[in-house]
């Protein structure tokens, strides 16, 4: 039987590949690339696809599974594998008396993916304990180890990384406070589930037990039996403009390095497209998660298509109701809702 993205990704939509290959260790990930690159075969590399829809037609290439597993955690330093498991990486650390990761539990998907979008929650983001990015660089065929400041973080969900198939992330190292208090809550939400106030500490483990229960009320745990978590988490970023028009004056504002930040699950709700939106569009197969608007879900039997035809269909909607246009949070690899598909090549 050949295997498809949909048996491989969270959306659970997309073709086959013309070859995929998992790897489990960092010097084989190394080679299998260069393999591929020498035989100037097209080479998708993912981790859990927990950020990533394929076309239907697929990818024709090589796509590459980061399998490799290790985590060493030695004092506050942590180095993780590109292809360990983010999760398990933040209850290594929280057992091993470190804080700092913990408002990020329970984002699916590697460790390596971890700093490609700069992955956040609940006001922290992956890139605030972390040291350094080492990467295999497949323009120059060389190893490098990426240091924080050189890894492009800084504008919402962007860095060095992101929509860059330059780089191959093989492992990621972070220092990390020894403390069993969490840091300072940011997120008034959180702060209110736990009963204190915005800036206030808890424990390390009741953050995470807060912060675990939160994400599964609103379907933001992987849970193969609730088609509200067949998705890839926030469909569209967050639009960062410098100039917010008129029409959305009303619409919460953000600082952000590179303008103003929107929340886009306010523009959607606001459009006109409540949670559960999408059952009388259309195929009724792609729906708006009904916990959280910024999820696209996939009811069962959508395709790649179904998926497209559905986000443009919000995106539409929001640029009549307030002159901001929404692009993806996640990677569309031969697939597209906007401007003409991306290619894969260094
Ligand atoms: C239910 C749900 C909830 C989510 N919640 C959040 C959240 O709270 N915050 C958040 O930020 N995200 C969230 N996400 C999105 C997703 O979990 C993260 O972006 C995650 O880091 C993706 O990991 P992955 O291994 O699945 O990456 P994949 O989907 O496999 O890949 C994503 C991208 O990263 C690239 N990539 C993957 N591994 C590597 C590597 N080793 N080297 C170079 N490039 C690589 C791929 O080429 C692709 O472009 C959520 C997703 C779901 C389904």
């Amino acid at each position: 039987m050949t295997t498809t993205f949909a048996e491989l990704t969270t959306m659970r939509v997309g073709g086959p590949a013309d070859e995929f290959v998992a790897v489990r260790e960092t010097a084989e990930l190394v080679e299998v690339v260069k393999h591929f690159d020498a035989k100037k075969v097209p080479v998708l590399i993912m981790g859990d696809g927990s950020n990533l829809v394929v076309g239907d037609a697929g990818f024709r290439g090589a796509a590459v599974q980061v399998r490799t597993s290790g985590v060493v955690i030695d004092g506050g330093r942590v180095l993780a594998d590109a292809g360990a498991l983010w999760d398990s990486v933040v209850v290594a650390t929280i057992e091993s008396g470190l804080g700092g990761l913990e408002p990020l539990s329970g984002i699916p998907g590697s460790t390596g993916a971890t700093p490609v979008q700069n992955v956040g929650a609940y006001g922290a983001l992956v890139s605030t304990f972390l040291t350094h990015v080492t990467a295999y660089d497949r323009h120059d065929g060389v190893v490098l180890e990426i240091p924080l400041n050189d890894c492009g973080f800084g504008s919402h969900r962007k860095s060095l990384f992101k929509r860059n198939p330059r780089y191959v992330v093989l492992s990621v190292g972070f220092e990390l406070p020894r403390t069993g208090e969490s840091q300072p809550i940011a997120y008034a939400g959180l702060a209110q589930r736990l009963d204190v106030e915005v800036g206030d500490t808890v424990s390390v483990a009741a953050l995470r037990e807060a912060v675990v229960a939160m994400r599964t009320e609103r379907a933001m745990v992987l849970n193969p039996a609730d088609h509200d978590t067949w998705s890839v988490g926030s469909f569209f970023v967050n639009p960062v403009l410098h100039e917010v028009p008129a029409r959305a004056s009303e619409c919460p504002k953000y600082p952000d390095v590179a303008g103003t930040k929107l929340p886009a699950a306010w523009l959607i709700e606001n459009a006109g497209f409540p949670r559960g939106y999408g059952a009388d569009w259309g195929n009724g197969r792609v729906q708006l998660s009904s916990r959280h608007t910024l999820a696209v879900t996939n009811r069962g039997g959508a395709t790649t298509s179904d998926v497209m035809a559905f986000a443009a269909h919000i995106r539409d909607g929001v640029e009549e109701a307030f002159g901001v246009r929404l692009g993806p949070e996640c990677d569309l690899i031969n697939c597209s809702f906007d401007d003409p598909p991306p290619t894969v090549g260094i």
